[in-house]
């Protein structure tokens, strides 16, 4: 048993130059409710107007026509890609095999030869219809899926609780900022972020007010940030940011504005000041290292900062020179 097809969305262009034929099609097809919008023209070049203008799920088209006939139509009608998927029942008074090969051939679904039984002409219209609406419902599907494929993409890039970047996210975008900047031999800049005595904030006031922090430092590090800098939770408490175009002593010095604005920022339901260490290195244009390599010191400079006492910034230039000196 077919599936019965949505009478309430189905449109119908006839084209035919007998007004007489026109309106005993729509009387036949109107009798079985076949159509909710009907739509008629009386040669192919004013068929192809109305089709542009309506874009009908079905048309039934004669072939002898004046202007243009239903071959023409049906030849402009297909270049058109949009008009792909509509369904075209040919109606023609020849039954001649030939013409039913042509017909075909340019793209008719169907060949109907007048005068035809209204139940068959019916019985194929409803079939067509609803083929139409089976095809749209996947198109539809298709579609649904497609945007949820690009949702479950972004999902898997962002940290749902910050909306910043993930680390794999960022690993993977700073690899190629990375590859550019040594291609056009300018610097660029990691942070290496992490808020200090985090486990407190959990601990004594529960991990609402400890998300709470790490939302409000999260959008302090973004808003501190430019567009252009790559921001990522890295995971936990700590948060990186790659930062195109910028010498290592700028990096320390935007390192230390992001310090602090977190300093000078009150958190809802955290009555102590959260404050931030920070490391901070850049990119050696000399040595073909990986950003491994640059996540490594400015992550060994973050160290130096907490061991200095916390809520600091710390160079890696200034952690070698350190060790240089020792
Ligand atoms: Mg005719």
């Amino acid at each position: 048993m077919a599936t019965p097809f949505d009478r309430s969305s189905s449109s119908v262009l006839v084209i035919d130059d007998s007004r007489a034929i026109r309106r005993i099609i729509r009387a036949t097809l109107e009798q079985r409710r076949l159509f909710s919008a009907y739509h008629e023209a009386s040669n192919g070049e004013e068929g192809l107007s109305v089709a542009a203008a309506v874009a009908p799920d079905m048309i039934l088209c004669d072939l002898d026509m004046p202007v243009l006939d239903g071959f023409g139509f049906l030849r402009r009608f297909r270049a058109v890609e949009a008009n792909r998927s509509a369904f075209v029942l040919m109606l023609s008074g020849s039954g001649e095999s030939r013409n039913k090969v042509e017909g075909f051939s340019l793209g008719a679904d169907d060949y109907i030869v007048k005068p035809c039984d209204p139940a068959e002409l019916c019985a194929r219209v409803s079939n067509y219809l609803r083929l139409k609406q089976l095809q749209a419902q996947l198109e539809r599907q298709n579609d649904e899926l497609e945007r949820k494929n690009r949702e479950l993409a972004a999902l898997a890039t962002i940290d749902p609780l910050t909306g910043l970047h993930n680390r794999r996210y960022f690993l993977t975008a700073v690899e190629g900022e990375v590859a550019s900047a040594r291609a056009t031999s300018t610097p660029g800049s990691v942070l290496m972020i992490d808020i200090d005595h985090f486990k407190r904030i959990n601990d004594t006031l529960g991990h609402a007010q400890g998300d709470a922090a790490l939302v409000a430092v999260a959008s302090t590090v973004r808003r501190t940030l430019r567009s252009s800098d790559v921001v990522a939770r890295f995971g936990g408490e700590e948060f990186v940011a790659w930062m195109p175009q910028t010498s290592a002593a700028d990096g320390a010095a935007i390192g230390e504005r992001i310090r602090a604005a977190v300093a000078s920022c009150r958190i809802a339901g955290v009555p102590w000041t959260v404050s931030v260490s920070i490391g901070s290195s850049s990119l050696d244009l000399d040595a073909h290292e990986p950003i491994d390599a640059v996540l490594a010191r400015a992550d060994a400079a973050l160290y130096a900062a907490k061991q200095g006492g916390r809520d600091r910034v710390v160079s890696a230039s200034g952690v070698a020179s350190v060790r240089t000196a020792a």
